[in-house]
């Protein structure tokens, strides 16, 4: 078998120490990678380059397209950028896939019998990262998705479970509240789940779901969620298990893919050799599967968890009647070697057939074919007077125009006409126009006339959003009490 490149970073704190170990792990199971070493992290970052990774990493990550990462330190204090976040957002990486196990009796966990894959929609949603400050009162994150976006994480979460064969795929979303931003992932999943009639699917509201995953995550198999949720919800998930130390993660987009432990650098346990390599070697058995080595990845993951059932543990999940053997990180990796061809004898062993294509992760987007019809536009104004007086005055600005007030509201209440005196009036307030006439079509330029009056009449608009239908639906929000 020839050798697949791989480039892989020590990263920092325990970092060197974990990855030191899963990779004489990975050499002693018969893995075929020729390794190409990167530096990241703190050292980069005090060198002065506020990404923490040099130009000449990104040309091994594009010739390789495989990372196997250790956690790195981002230093405190302002201007460093999440190294993490920017490979993901310049690979594509669009789905981060924790698969989240307990392993009772031998590891302690609250509760027994989870076997959860998280699939996190992995750059979406809030975190674009797009903020602004909009006034002395108030403060803004975009949360913006995408149906392109959508489809992909949503799709590839089905190929998975087809091709891990796992039977339910599970959507959360706050689509009761947020009724186009996740109420579009919901459609796209109940969309896309139709293609897959040989697996279960439900959707959950996150919070209802999110307590019933906690309380009762044997009845979950695969989730998918947006990124905000994904990211929460795997952290519980993972410690619910058992400990985020023994959880792996992949994350991957259409030509790349990254593999990494879930928890962080642990400075404080860095050089003594006490920290549990589990959660980044189970990212690398992901690695081995992803990059066609299924019987690597099986040998070591059995080995791994034959190990955990001898009672051989690192600190973190040592305890006194379970365990048997107290280890370092080196050590641990040595027991794991000497177990490699072993299978476990109460855990389930671990299959990942020869002949099972990995999950499709490349997928066509067909744009659908939609009308959109400009209706009017929303304009934010910051306005110190009383609502009557800032209504006078926008349909004084608005008087000749095509486009009337309609509405005004603040933090999504409605204020004008209709509105309660009980109501916080702070930040921006949203004024809608619509067009006089709905017969015609409003031209564009009629909305940069209305803000020219606005801005004439002294009133202070901080940002507008327009006001489409599509193929006749409402491509915006009501407020509450219009
Ligand atoms: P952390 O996950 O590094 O550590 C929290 C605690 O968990 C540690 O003190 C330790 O007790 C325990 N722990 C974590 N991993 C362990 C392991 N493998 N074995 C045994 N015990 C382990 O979280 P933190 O302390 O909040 O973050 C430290 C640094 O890591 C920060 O600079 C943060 O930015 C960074 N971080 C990096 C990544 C990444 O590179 N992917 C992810 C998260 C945090």
């Amino acid at each position: 078998m020839s050798k697949t490149a791989v480039t892989v970073a020590y990263g920092d704190g325990i970092g060197p120490e974990i990855m030191r170990a899963t990779l004489d792990v990975l050499e002693a199971s018969g893995a075929e990678l020729a390794l190409e070493t990167i530096e990241i992290g703190k050292s980069v970052y005090l060198r002065g380059n506020s990404s923490g990774i040099e130009p000449e990493s990104w040309e091994s990550l594009r010739r390789t397209k495989v990372f196997l990462k250790a956690p790195i330190t981002t230093p405190q204090g302002g201007g460093y950028k999440s190294l993490n976040v920017t490979v993901r957002k310049a690979f594509g990486l669009y789905a981060n896939i924790r698969p989240c196990i307990s392993y009772v009796p031998f590891v302690e966990s609250k509760q027994p019998g989870i076997d959860v894959v998280i699939v996190r929609e992995n750059e979406e949603d809030l975190y674009g990262g797009i903020e602004h400050r909009q006034s002395v009162d108030s403060f803004q994150c975009l949360k913006i998705m995408t149906r392109p976006g959508t489809e992909r994480i949503v799709r590839y979460a089905f190929e998975y479970a087809r091709s891990f064969q796992r039977k339910k795929v599970t959507c959360f979303t706050k689509d009761n509240i947020m009724k186009l931003t996740d109420g579009m992932f919901h459609k796209v999943f109940e969309e896309i789940g139709a293609d897959y009639p040989d697996i279960e699917k439900e959707h959950w509201i996150v919070d209802i779901g999110s307590a019933k995953l906690a309380d009762t995550p044997q009845a979950f198999d695969v989730v998918v969620l947006p990124n905000l949720y994904g990211d929460i919800l795997s952290d519980v998930v993972a410690q619910i298990a058992g400990s985020v130390g023994l959880a792996g993660s992949a994350n991957i987009g259409a030509h790349y893919a990254m593999f990494e432990a879930i928890h962080g650098s642990a400075p404080r346990r860095a050089g003594q050799n006490v920290a549990n390599p589990s959660g980044l070697l189970l990212a690398a058995v992901q690695m081995l599967v992803h990059i066609g080595q299924p019987e690597a990845a099986e040998r070591v993951h059995n080995g791994w968890l034959r190990t955990i059932e001898e009672g051989i543990h690192t600190y973190d999940i040592f305890r006194d009647g379970k365990s048997r053997r107290k280890v370092g990180t080196k050590e641990f990796g040595q027991a794991v070697i000497a177990n490699l061809g072993k299978i476990p004898e109460t855990l389930k062993p671990v299959r990942y057939a020869l002949d099972r294509p990995n999950p499709r992760s490349d997928f066509p987007y067909h744009r659908p074919e939609e009308t959109k019809v400009l209706l009017g536009v929303d304009i934010f104004v910051e306005f110190a007077k009383s609502v009557e007086e800032l209504a006078s005055a926008l349909r004084v600005a608005a008087e000749r125009g095509a486009l009337a007030l309609e509405t005004i509201a603040n933090r999504g209440m409605s204020v004008w006409p209709f509105g309660s005196g009980e109501t916080l009036l702070a930040g921006p307030f949203q004024c809608r126009f619509f067009a006089r006439n709905r017969s015609a079509e409003l031209p564009r330029r009629a909305i940069v006339d209305l803000l020219g009056s606005v801005e004439a009449g002294g009133i202070e608009f901080t940002k507008t959003e327009l006001l489409y239908t599509f193929n006749g639906v409402e491509g915006f929000s009501r407020s509450q009490g219009a």
